[in-house]
């Protein structure tokens, strides 16, 4: 596969091409029944998810005519990346699932080749399904990864020596998230000592998984002691499962208020799961901000990043998982989806009809050069941008490998969430209309992502304007004004902090007036330009941060929770 790079890929469009021959979207631009590649990027326009969005909403409001796949649309997945505040739908065909299925099995012949025996032990995976709707014309809509783990592919996989997880089905298909949690730690605590490898899909996941563990060793330590259930654990094929799997185990739970006891958490990973070889959790893009707790809580045991994959999409697998985090590039399977790439330049003015972009081959990128993803899937996304900035890191026989670089337009990410900067402004903007009965008003503002409270939360600098002293706002009003950018965030934020917990209440640290000019001060002083210095709408750089932290005045949180449910609000 990865050798025959460009007649994988030629076949795969042509296979798209002609099986979707019949699709109101490919017959819209001319195209139905021609196959070759030329018409394709000739006739065809590169598309971002607002240009499908109405085909999208037909598809959810019920109409099952060919719109832009020829096989029925099975179900939405859910993206964490969200348009107007709401998820992405993404429409996928039933066949999808066993691409999904062919990029999984090949992770394992990849990891044996560098970790051996680990079909002598199991896995402990933190997984979880979320919540699900039906749209208005009655499609499933959820998660990518719940789509799979409900599905047969995964529930009733055959027996793996190499695949086998300490977590119990019935623990990750259950909804609720604290049972599923509970179950899932505690049967990787009774089973400690088989534990090969610890993992969860992002870091974030991993160190919630930690975080569970400070906050409920005790009840886990009484239920291993005494061989019984915490009766808060309720779903009945948990508790019927259970049943079979726990007996009391004094020593074990022992050793685990022994070690859950100390302050200390260093190196609690391998002080619990002694034969842990490695982390299987992803820390690149957004997740870097992760690996030094991950470090500190695992003791510095290597972390493997094994695929790299979308909702749309699943993309391709890292050929050497052991290596640092740093040096982690994906290599993208030619078979699964025709790959475009976008020369990412950022001085470059933006894309015109007009003047349609060049978009390079899968074959034909280029070391050391940056590209913006752009895919076309046997589901019926054509030239869609991903919204990924990958950087070509080198070859494997004829298949490029990518470095991930980041998401567009990315401001603050914690879990799933990913707030841009547009986001942030009308959030700070709706927040900052409760000042105005104080005669106060938002000189400046900035944000930063805070991983190191878990889970971590969205702090917001504040620089004020208090025309009348006498009349500043309370701590209730900033309080409230927290809540109120919440409540602006999309939707992914929302049940990240409802549902999820995985993000804590927003903060809101005000800064003494004059702070942001400093910031500047310092800007310039490492080289920016005053003509063009904006202020940064997300810090991350240490110095900065320490700046901005030493001119706090008062710090405000979110009193309660901002208003989430499965349902879109429009
Ligand atoms: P979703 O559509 O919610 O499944 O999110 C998919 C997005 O997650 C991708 O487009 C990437 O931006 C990000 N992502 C997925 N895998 C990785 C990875 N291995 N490293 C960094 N980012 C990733």
């Amino acid at each position: 596969m990865t050798r025959n790079v460009d007649s994988v890929q030629e076949r795969v469009l042509r296979e798209i091409l002609s099986r979707n021959a019949g699709t109101e979207y490919l017959n819209r631009f001319g195209l139905g029944g021609t196959t070759d590649c030329g018409s394709f990027k000739g006739k065809i326009p590169v598309v971002t998810y607002e240009d499908l969005q109405p085909d999208i909403q037909r598809i959810a409001s019920g109409d099952r005519s060919n719109i832009l796949c020829s096989h029925p649309i099975s179900e939405f997945l859910t993206s964490s990346g969200t348009s107007a505040g709401e998820r992405k739908l993404m429409p996928t065909i039933q066949e999808e699932l066993d691409r999904r299925q062919l990029l999984y099995s090949l992770l394992m012949p990849v990891m044996n080749l560098y970790v051996p025996g680990l079909d002598k032990g199991k896995g402990l995976y933190f997984l979880f399904i979320k919540a699900e709707t039906k749209t208005a014309g009655g499609l499933v809509a959820r998660p990518v990864l719940t789509s799979y783990y409900k599905s047969d592919h995964f529930k009733t996989r055959p027996y793996d020596p190499y695949q086998v997880y300490t977590s119990p089905n019935e623990a990750i298909l259950c909804a609720d998230a604290f049972q599923s949690m509970y179950t899932q730690m505690l049967c990787g605590l009774l089973m400690r000592e088989e534990v090969l490898r610890v993992g969860a899909v992002f870091a974030s996941g991993l160190l919630r998984a930690i975080k569970f563990l400070q906050l409920n060793w005790q009840q886990l330590a009484h239920d291993i002691a005494t061989g019984s259930l915490n009766p808060k654990v309720t779903d009945p094929t948990i508790r019927e499962c259970m049943s079979k799997i726990l007996s009391p185990k004094p020593d074990l739970a022992e050793l685990i208020r022994k070690e859950c006891s100390g302050e200390n958490w260093d190196g609690i990973i391998t002080r619990i799961w002694p034969n842990t070889k490695y982390l299987d959790v992803i820390v690149t893009g957004a997740m870097a901000q992760y690996i030094p707790t991950l470090e500190y809580y695992s003791g510095g045991l290597p972390m493997a990043c094994t695929m790299y994959a979308s909702s749309e999409c699943y993309f391709g697998l890292n050929l050497k998982p052991m290596c640092k985090p740093s040096d982690v590039s994906y290599t993208i399977m030619p078979n699964m989806a025709y790959f475009e790439f976008l020369p990412h330049d950022p001085s470059a003015p933006p894309l015109s009809r007009n003047s349609p972009p060049q978009l390079i081959d899968l074959a034909d990128v280029e070391v050391g050069k940056e590209y913006e993803l752009v895919i076309t899937t046997y589901a019926g996304l054509c030239r869609y941008r991903v919204g990924d900035i990958l950087h070509v890191t080198g070859f494997h026989n004829a298949a490029p490998q990518f470095r991930f670089v980041r998401r567009k337009n990315v401001l603050l990410s914690i879990d799933s969430d990913k707030t841009d900067e547009s986001e942030l402004q009308k959030a700070v903007e709706s927040a900052s209309a409760l000042l105005r009965e104080f005669n106060t008003r938002v000189v400046e503002y900035t944000s930063y992502a805070d991983t190191k409270t878990i889970p971590g939360h969205y702090v917001i600098y504040w620089e004020l304007l208090v025309k009348e002293p006498n009349n500043a706002p309370t701590h209730e009003v900033l309080n409230q004004c927290c809540l109120n950018m919440e409540e602006c965030l999309n939707s992914v934020y929302r049940q990240c902090r409802v549902a999820d917990k995985s993000i804590g209440p927003l903060e809101i640290r005000v800064v003494k007036n004059g702070t942001f000019e400093e910031l500047m001060d310092y800007a310039i002083s490492r080289g920016a330009s005053i003509n063009q210095y904006k202020a940064p709408r997300c810090v991350n750089f240490t110095p900065i941060v320490e700046l901005l932290n030493s001119r706090v005045v008062s710090a405000h949180f979110s009193p309660s929770a901002p208003h989430w449910t499965p349902e879109r609000r429009h």
